[in-house]
């Protein structure tokens, strides 16, 4: 290796280039040895090289003097390489958006309950799919489809990876080379790809428009089918909402017409929940029991919304058509795991106790805090914050509205408080929020806000009293 380098300290072509130390002398250094024991030997021998190839052309271009490079110059400039390339990627942040589900942060909270039964099904063998009565194979399914059919009195239930696979199994299973029915006042396109005539494709299905975007009546439905229709559908337009000159028809009647003609209707609902909201003065969000009691044969859902679960899809409905839905061998590819089975299953038990669930589940003891609390914790955060930005920022408490998010109920707001902070100077004011916004982005652990209306709004709904010593400690590396 040694000799490698003396081609270029005797160059002709550049005289001036230095003798470099040889990757294997810089492994042998103690600071070396030791990022060996803690990133392996090939990928410090790859950034050694890296380095070296950087600090060569680096020296050539005469950007770098030869005195300049010390070994410690060298295996810092290693340690760095490694540590950026392999800090851990999944990081948790504080969600002060407001948006409570918020996709792009992971949707759902889980409950202890659902952790501890991850834990462990990760560190034993559990009986996944062994059906412990007969020592015959089981089906995983059966771990929650009882509990499912339970608390939504369908017949039969099955899961899968996501919403958007439950839909796309359902319509392959359903409704393969056949026309189905939906209303153009809910053609929805969901963040991140899922549009419905796109999965109607994908599901080899022909989709036939009825209505107009505001208005779509029981004759629109009755006039598009044909001998080739096999479903009536109806998706719930959860991301936006119609409003004004409006007309859509219910779930009862357009299942009504799907059965008088031999069809079968079914409704992708998105959120779908499992209890009614008002109950805890909530907005009324349709629940998958109304939907199933309104006739629909199949109903899809996710796990990880309003639910408040892990992702998944959850499929229920008629006996028959489960059971067939569950032999489609597309059904296989979209499973769920161990992991996902482990976190549901004591996540949908927490719905048999319903006047304990604004405790116990995550999400909808979110939705639910007091805008009282949030008030309280944002007035204590106040001179901290203060103190770590420094007389350039203001930072007040405000009212502001949480959204509950993925989706659910997109037009109404949840009173909610928090912080709200702008520059002292109006001077390029929106600059030095993006970069405020940045610098908390930039923390150890993110805190994500909002950028609205010349301010920066950190919403206290997601911060619970158990986070705030850690978010306090991030405010005062804000001021380093
Ligand atoms: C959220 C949603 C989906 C997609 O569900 P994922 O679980 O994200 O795959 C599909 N349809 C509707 C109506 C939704 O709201």
């Amino acid at each position: 290796m040694g000799a490698g380098l003396s081609p270029i300290a005797s160059s002709t072509l550049n005289t001036a280039a230095p003798r470099l130390p040889s990757v294997d002398k810089l492994l042998q250094t103690p600071v070396l040895q030791g990022l060996q024991t803690e990133f392996g030997r090939s990928s410090v021998t790859n950034a050694v090289r890296q380095v070296l190839d950087t600090l060569r052309l680096q020296l050539r271009d005469g950007s770098l003097q030869a005195e300049q490079v010390q070994e410690t110059v060298l295996t810092t400039a290693v340690q760095q390489r490694l540590t950026e390339r392999f800090a851990p990627r999944l990081k948790s942040v504080f969600n002060l958006t407001g948006t409570v589900l918020h996709t792009n942060l992971g949707r759902a909270l889980l409950p202890q309950e659902a952790v501890d039964a991850v834990v462990e099904a990760l560190t034993n063998p559990a009986n996944l799919e062994y059906d412990l009565e007969t020592g015959g194979r089981g089906d995983r399914d059966d771990l929650v489809e009882q509990l499912i059919c339970e608390l939504t009195g369908a017949e039969a239930a099955t899961i899968v990876n996501n919403n958007a696979a439950a839909v796309l199994l359902t319509l392959s299973t359903l409704a393969p080379g056949k026309e189905v029915v939906v209303s153009r006042g809910e053609l929805v396109e969901i963040g991140g790809a899922f549009r419905i005539p796109d999965i109607m494709k994908r599901a080899g299905c022909q989709l036939v428009e009825v209505g107009t975007t505001n208005r779509t009546h029981a004759k629109d439905y009755a006039e598009a089918v044909t001998e080739n229709t096999a479903l009536l559908m109806k998706v719930h337009t959860s991301n936006y909402e119609v409003v004004g000159f409006t007309k859509s028809v219910s779930d009862a009647e357009v299942t009504a017409m799907a059965h008088e003609r031999g069809l079968n209707m079914i409704v992708d609902l998105g959120s779908g929940t499992l209890v009614d909201l008002r109950d805890w003065g909530l907005p009324h969000e349709v629940t998958v029991r109304e939907t199933v009691e309104a006739g629909a044969d199949v109903v899809t859902f996710s796990g990880d919304k309003l639910l408040g679960g892990p992702q998944a899809g959850i499929i229920v409905g008629r006996k028959d058509l489960i059971a067939r839905i569950k032999k489609n061998p597309m059904k296989r590819a979209l499973r769920v795991g161990k992991l996902t089975l482990a976190a549901l299953e004591p996540t949908l038990r927490l719905y048999l106790h319903p006047e304990k669930l604004a405790e116990r589940l995550t999400t909808l003891r979110l939705f639910t805090r007091p805008q009282a609390d949030m008030q309280a914790q944002a007035e204590s955060l106040v001179p901290q914050l203060q103190a770590a930005l420094g007389a350039a920022w203001v930072v007040e408490t405000a009212a502001m509205n949480s959204q509950i998010g993925s989706g659910a109920l997109p037009v109404e707001n949840l009173p909610s408080w928090g912080l709200k902070l702008y520059p002292a100077s109006g001077k390029q004011a929106g600059r030095q929020l993006t970069q405020l916004e940045a610098r908390l982005r930039a923390l150890p652990r993110p805190v994500i806000g909002r950028l609205h209306d010349d301010a920066l709004w950190l919403d206290l709904r997601c911060l619970e009293a158990h986070m705030q010593p850690q978010f306090e400690q991030q405010l005062s590396q804000l001021s380093k």
